[in-house]
């Protein structure tokens, strides 16, 4: 299935350890080459150094440098990582010290569970353990970890979520904060929470966020225990700086040689021709300087890529020279380190020169233009050199998939073949592995089609041509109709410098922007930060749960806001989380434990109550509702005629909610679920999924419930059912309902807009007196997905009710 090592996950009993152990010493072998010849690993003594000096440590480095597989195994064996006691104040007792234990493990946070489980899988090769063990991870739904893993990946969600029992994060010596340019939510908050531990009461707990673009200076500055002390050496060395150039450029217009211009060279991504570590570190921008002053960047120079950190080295750094070579000028006020609490570090790089090319005019369809592209690269350029497309998300790449394979049949026997491989987070670990690996022949290139997952998560080896639509889908938070959506929307430019990046690890690449230069001109600077775009509910039910009651003055790297506080305050209000003072409240505690967006926390909690009694239908359908793609859609009329005719079984009159259930409740009652699923047109995998998903709600259901509210689950979905199950669904999703009014349309409930039914409905078409949705997609217009049928009486009565 494309796994290299599928005895890993789970661990061989009996007599077949033996053979197992020797294979895992072979394969720490066999890897061990490609770890040393990571950019990465010759820097780990300063990384070591560093971190033993400060407690927070940024870093910044290319995509690809090793920073997520390595920092764990530089790091696992210090003696920071000892577990030992300390004293601390703990929240729950009589404000005096208690004596406990912390430590032992290591935490690496990232933004996409895929990621998570595929770095652990590969730390674990590397390491030569079985997975679960030594090395592990832990994402929503899925957890490989034991008592004695010490390097653990999780997703910041599971962290955060680990917080609600335990908010000092006592079973940590560190964690590391990995992608944190991505800026995720999850992030952010980890972040704030963070920053707040090592000057309070975890002192001694060790930080580390890792970034592959310059917005680590902001967060180094964010974690500055003295943030005012820095910004002003910040201001005050800016200031000098000022006048300094000033002279610099007399000087310069006087004719000295090109020293100075030099140094203002745009290190970006055309000029970023990789240098060679200088061993006597002269002018080497590229070099480490740990304990630096991670702030010091020109203001205008947004483009450019590192050296970001000047400065002195100190600690145990063995290498000679120092950072006073530097400057021309010698020893200089101006190379003077801010000496703060935090320590900066630049993994240099290692990137070759990409050309860059526009589309002459803006295209219309970037798929189509995709296409062209692929193969005007496959028939222009020579092999060795895979071709990597970004595209915004999986169904686009399928069609792009299916359109390069329909077209590369029927290419001349002498060109060489082609291999489009998909890459997305909802592809199966197995699946996702095999971009790692080389095409099957010596005369195939591969294509790799992939969402923004390639820009900085995935390092897909081989790649020499980029091919870059420009686009991502985002979660956006749109206030006017109080909704948030996934949008397709234009990257920043750090974006897209990342994505050109992808074409240059291995060799001088080539990128094509399917945009115009003045369209790449136009795009803002960096992403803005998740926080500040989506609906900030869950943060702030995330931030109270775990005692962060005043949301306004928690430390956020960029605060939502006060508006979109507010109204993040009113929904979590209305869902009944919050007493009327504010506080959160028991169902808001509830809430908070389950690993859910609030809304539907809310749903599996009405379920829960015994007048309602359909807790074991709701978390069936929040399962599949959490799964993407259960249905499949065959292509060809005869086919298609096919599928409708066999799922007109599911075809319920309540909507996608009960079709969803019954489709559930009729895969489980198969012996042979794989040859139904087939027949149905229905994803076995999807299924597979969706079960596991369920176990995982159930347990934590039972957790939250105590007494056991699952009896058994009802065999037939009758009405009364039904209407019970829709109710529940009415508590989460109030804010996604919609009337039908007199011109045939719907209108939201809430702000009065219209939207459609999306034609992957089964209430496609039909006209019924009102509607309740799982989502609000917006692609031409705007359609809500996951859709049933309501009354408006019910609606009213929840209006009325407020969220108890
Ligand atoms: P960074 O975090 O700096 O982006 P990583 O540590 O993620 O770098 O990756 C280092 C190298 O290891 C990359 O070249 C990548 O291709 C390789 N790698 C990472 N994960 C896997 C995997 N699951 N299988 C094969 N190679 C991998």
């Amino acid at each position: 299935n494309g796994n290299e090592f599928p005895l890993l996950d789970g661990g061989v009993p009996g007599p077949a350890i033996q053979i197992h152990q020797g294979q895992l010493k072979a394969q720490v072998a066999r890897l061990r080459p490609l770890r040393v010849n990571l950019p990465i690993w010759e820097h780990q003594g300063d990384i070591r150094a560093a971190l033993r000096e400060k407690d927070v440590l940024v870093m910044l480095g290319e995509t690809g440098s090793g920073k997520s597989t390595q920092i764990g195994q530089f790091l696992v064996n210090q003696k920071w990582m000892d577990r030992r006691k300390v004293s601390i104040t703990m929240g729950d007792g009589d404000g005096r010290d208690r004596e406990v234990m912390v430590g032992g493990c290591i935490a690496i946070t990232q933004p996409r569970r895929v990621a998570a489980i595929n770095l652990a899988r590969r730390v674990a090769q590397e390491m030569g353990c079985h997975l679960g063990d030594e090395v592990g991870y832990s994402v929503r739904f899925d957890n490989k970890s034991s008592e004695k893993t010490r390097i653990k990946f999780l997703t910041d969600g599971m962290l955060l979520q680990e917080m609600l029992h335990d908010p000092l994060l006592r079973r940590y010596s560190a964690v590391v904060v990995d992608e944190a340019h991505e800026r995720t939510v999850g992030t952010d908050l980890v972040m704030g929470f963070l920053r707040g531990l090592v000057y309070g009461k975890r002192k001694g707990l060790k930080v580390i966020v890792m970034s592959a673009t310059l917005e680590v200076e902001k967060m180094a500055l964010f974690f500055e225990k003295d943030r005012e002390g820095a910004l002003a050496f910040i201001k005050a060395k800016e200031e000098r700086r000022k006048g300094k150039e000033r002279r610099k450029v007399v000087e310069v217009n006087g004719g000295t040689n090109g020293k100075v211009a030099h140094e203002e060279l745009p290190n970006g991504i055309e000029e970023g021709k990789h240098k060679k570590k200088k061993k006597k570190g002269k002018q080497d921008a590229g070099a480490p300087r740990i304990n630096g002053n991670p702030y010091d960047r020109k203001s205008d120079d947004k483009d450019s890529s590192p050296p970001l950190v000047n400065g002195d080295r100190k600690g145990s750094v063995e290498e000679g020279g120092s950072s006073n070579e530097r400057s021309p000028e010698g020893p200089d006020s101006e190379d003077e380190p801010y000496d703060g609490t935090v320590a900066a570090f630049t993994v240099p790089g290692r990137q070759f020169p990409v050309e860059i090319y526009y589309a002459p005019e803006s295209v219309a369809d970037y798929v189509d233009a995709a296409l062209r592209t692929v193969f005007q690269l496959h028939y222009g350029q020579p092999l060795p050199g895979d071709i990597l497309v970004f595209l915004t998300g999986q169904e686009e790449i399928e069609a792009l998939q299916k359109l390069i394979q329909d077209y590369a049949e029927s290419m001349d026997k002498n060109v060489p073949k082609i291999l489009v491989l998909p890459l997305y987070s909802a592809l199966p670990p197995g699946l996702q592995q095999r971009v790692f690996q080389p095409a099957y022949e010596k005369n195939m290139r591969k294509v790799i089609l992939s969402t923004n997952i390639a820009e900085t998560s995935v390092t897909v080896p081989g790649v020499r041509h980029v091919v870059d639509c420009g686009k991502v889908k985002t979660k956006q938070y749109r206030p006017k109709i109080g909704l948030e959506s996934l949008l397709i929307t234009p990257v920043s430019k750090s974006s897209a410098l990342q994505r050109t990046g992808r074409a240059g690890r291995e060799a001088a690449g080539k990128c094509y922007r399917l945009y115009t230069e003045p369209d790449f001109i136009k795009l803002a600077e960096v992403t803005v930060p998740e926080i500040l775009r989506c609906d900030v509910a869950s943060s702030i039910l995330t931030l109270k749960a775990r005692g962060q009651e005043d949301v306004l003055s928690f430390d956020y790297l960029d605060s939502p806001g006060r508006d979109a506080l507010g109204r993040g305050l009113e929904h979590l209000y209305t869902l009944g989380a919050l007493d009327n003072s504010g506080r959160i409240n028991e169902l808001g505690h509830k809430m908070a434990k389950l690993p859910l967006v609030p809304a539907l926390a809310r749903v599996l909690i009405a379920a829960a109550e015994p007048a309602m009694d359909c807790l074991h239908e709701a978390i069936d359908i929040i399962a599949a509702l959490s799964v993407e793609n259960i249905l499949l859609t065959p292509t060809g009329d005869e086919k298609r005629e096919q599928m409708e005719g066999e799922r007109k079984e599911f075809d319920r009159r309540e909507g996608d909610h009960i079709m969803l259930l019954t489709l559930v409740r009729e895969y489980e009652s198969q012996s042979q679920k794989k040859t139904w699923a087939e027949k149905h047109f229905v994803s076995h995998r999807a299924m597979q999924n969706l079960l596991d998903v369920r176990k995982q709600l159930k347990q934590y259901t039972t957790r939250l419930t105590s007494t056991s509210s699952l009896s058994t689950p009802a065999t037939v979905i009758t009405p009364d059912l039904a209407t019970r199950i829709l109710k529940c669904f009415l508590k989460g999703f109030l804010h996604n309902t919609a009337r039908l009014v007199p011109d045939g349309s719907y209108r939201t409930v809430v702000g009065n807009q219209v939207v459609a039914i999306h034609p992957s409905s089964v209430l496609f078409g039909k006209k019924v007196e009102a509607i309740v949705y799982h989502e609000f997609v917006y692609t031409t217009r705007a359609f809500a997905r996951g859709v049933s049928a309501v009354e408006m009486g019910w609606v009213g009565e929840g209006l009325v009710g407020g969220g108890s």
